[in-house]
């Protein structure tokens, strides 16, 4: 590894791995390579203290009993709290959105206090949300619609310090019947999708990119197939 190389900080695949989330690492990794630039992905597990000084930060969704003891974890290593802090972009999906927030609470009922990075709090919804969802994205360096698939039972409802992330076109979204996608604050950019969704939305991935290397613009991929699985996915 060189002084340059881009360090992605993949926290906690092994709890917040069960969607294949951790796709997204991958994907910021090889769009980083294809640019020419050194990326390497650091996976920070259980036992291991969260480092703050990584570039950037992907977390995946989980069971409710798996996001409690990543819940726990990053309490006890604040690793990724003083990394948002300093700045760094944070990607959380799903279950992490919900980990970030002030608490959750699961399918049992029980509450558990988040991590407090995110301005939400979520509680079970009577239905659980499965499917395809396509958003339109509120944030204004985004400008192509997203999809995504999401498996929640938890429905989020935002403070006034987090924003949301995106309208909802097709799907349910936050689950409280708002029309209302993902989070953002500061930082951190949370949405229920998974996909992953760095892989279905490669203008996202191209902005966190953009955020953890301090920089405008990168050079456009040309990448026919992702190209047309979005058009795929966008008409299904
Ligand atoms: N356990 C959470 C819920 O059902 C998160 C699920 C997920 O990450 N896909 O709401």
């Amino acid at each position: 590894m060189s002084e340059s190389t881009v360090r992605i900080g993949l926290v906690l695949p092994d709890v917040m791995g069960t969607y294949g989330d951790g796709g997204n690492a991958l994907v910021l990794r090889q769009r980083l390579r294809m640019r020419g630039y050194d990326a390497e992905i650091v996976e920070i597990t259980l036992p291991q203290p969260v480092p703050n000084s990584l570039d950037l930060y992907a977390l995946g969704g989980a069971e409710d009993s798996a996001q409690r003891l990543a819940t726990r974890h990053l309490q006890q290593y604040p690793g990724l709290q003083e990394a948002a802090a300093k700045g760094a972009p944070v990607l959380a999906i799903c279950a992490a959105i919900q980990v970030l927030g002030e608490w959750y609470e699961t399918a049992e009922g029980e509450r558990v206090d988040g991590v407090g990075l995110l301005d939400a709090t979520t509680t079970p919804q009577a239905k659980r949300a499965i499917g395809e969802v396509t958003t339109t994205p509120l944030l204004p360096e985004l400008t192509a619609a997203l999809t995504g698939f999401e498996n929640h039972r938890g429905g989020t409802k935002l403070g006034g310090d987090a924003t949301p992330f995106a309208k909802v076109t097709r799907g349910i979204g936050n689950g409280i019947g708002d029309g209302l996608e993902g989070v953002v604050q500061g930082s951190v950019i949370g949405t229920y999708m998974h996909g992953p969704a760095l892989a279905r939305n490669p203008e996202l991935a191209d902005l966190l990119l953009t955020r953890a290397l301090g920089i405008d613009s990168l050079p456009p991929l040309d990448l026919p197939e992702v190209d047309q699985l979005r058009k795929e996915r966008l008409r299904t």
